[in-house]
């Protein structure tokens, strides 16, 4: 079994030395357990915060132990009631090749349903995050002009699909490449999409939205969250899922300097963990699979081959390396 190992805090951007890929025993399970070979990883943004000792709403990885993170694998041992070898399985004991966890920690996912990739991003964690992200906490209402900053990410992608497929009126996205751009006007729908490394944010944003932001789902924050509230409507609200501009920072990063524009537009700003939404879920499997069935949303992945190769898969999604979601395949 290899598994990753944090031996030091990053300060700024993670490097190489901050990681070790460490060889161990298989695992055995012992009564209630269940021995996982884990098939996919996932790697995902939000890990940066837990490499770095601040109190957040998940502890921070231990120093000289294992990191988690989402995973699917199959049961190749059980001593838990109900799980069988050949059983597939959701848990959170990612980074390793194998796992063994209690068996109340693993759910089960159905591999013929949809493959099993899907049930870390599309059909996962990031898709429930873009599902309430964007109907319940940014309230998205027919008619609206829907931002949406990491456009061509996984929950990015997902957020300005959903946003079309309910109504929205128009919607705006932006991304760090051409080729991005392209994928969200001639695959995803998105009625404009700019490159944001093109020029400044603010400027392209009054271009693509020229009657203004309903609706900004935040995924990056920065110069982004400033455009938005500088194009907010009247009744505007912003979702904040994520600040990815700012994860890497040393100093605390400037705030938007435009926040009065809230009074004049009555607008709201508020932040939001998928984590609080789990009883969306069964409308969320039940809706965003019927669409990803018939083809109404489009997904990508972005599927790195290897457990070695984990790390640079992580810090790839920090790069932008990735579309859509980034999973490992071990
Ligand atoms: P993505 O698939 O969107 O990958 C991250 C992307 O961020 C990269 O591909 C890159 O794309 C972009 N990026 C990196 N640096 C910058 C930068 N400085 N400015 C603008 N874009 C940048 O990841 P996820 O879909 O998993 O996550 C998206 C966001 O949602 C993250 O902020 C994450 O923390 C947050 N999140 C929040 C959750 C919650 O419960 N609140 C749950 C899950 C995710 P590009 O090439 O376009 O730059």
């Amino acid at each position: 079994n290899r598994e990753w190992h944090l031996v030091s805090r990053p300060v700024g951007r993670p490097e190489p030395e901050d990681f070790a890929l460490v060889e161990t025993e298989v695992p055995v399970p012992a009564e209630g357990q269940v021995l996982v070979r884990n098939r996919y990883l996932s790697v995902d943004p939000y890990m940066r915060g837990r490499m770095s000792a601040a109190k957040s709403y998940v502890a921070p990885f231990e120093l000289g132990r294992v990191m988690q993170g989402g995973a699917v694998g199959e049961v190749v041992a059980s001593k838990a009631e109900g799980f069988a070898p050949g059983d597939h399985v959701l848990h959170f004991f990612g980074w390793r090749e194998y796992a063994v966890l209690d068996a109340r920690h693993a759910v089960p996912v159905d591999a013929d349903a949809a493959p099993l990739s899907t049930y870390l991003g599309v059909l996962g964690m990031t898709g429930l995050t873009a599902y309430a992200g964007l109907l319940r906490v940014a309230a998205l209402r027919e008619g609206d002009t829907v931002f949406v900053s990491g456009a061509a990410g996984a929950v990015g992608g997902q957020a300005g699909q959903i946003a079309r497929l309910k109504g929205a009126s128009r919607v705006v996205g932006s991304a760090g490449s051409d080729a991005k751009v392209r994928l969200l006007l001639d695959e995803y729908g998105f009625d404009a999409a700019f490159n944001y490394k093109d020029a400044p944010v603010a400027e392209q944003l009054r271009a693509a939205a020229p009657d203004g932001v309903d609706v900004y789902f935040d995924n990056v924050g920065g110069d982004h969250l400033e455009a938005a509230i500088g194009r907010l409507n009247r009744g505007g609200r912003i979702a904040v899922c994520g600040m990815i501009s700012v994860y890497n920072a040393t100093e605390p990063a400037p705030g938007p300097r435009n926040l009065a524009r809230l009074i004049q537009t009555r607008g709201r700003i508020e932040g939001f963990l998928v984590g609080d939404h789990e009883d969306l879920r069964p409308r969320f499997a039940e809706e965003v699979g019927a669409w990803v069935r018939s083809g109404e949303l489009k997904y990508r992945e972005t599927v790195v081959e290897g457990v070695e190769n984990t790390l640079d898969a992580f810090l790839g999604v920090l790069r932008g390396d990735n579309t859509g979601k980034m999973v490992v395949a071990v």
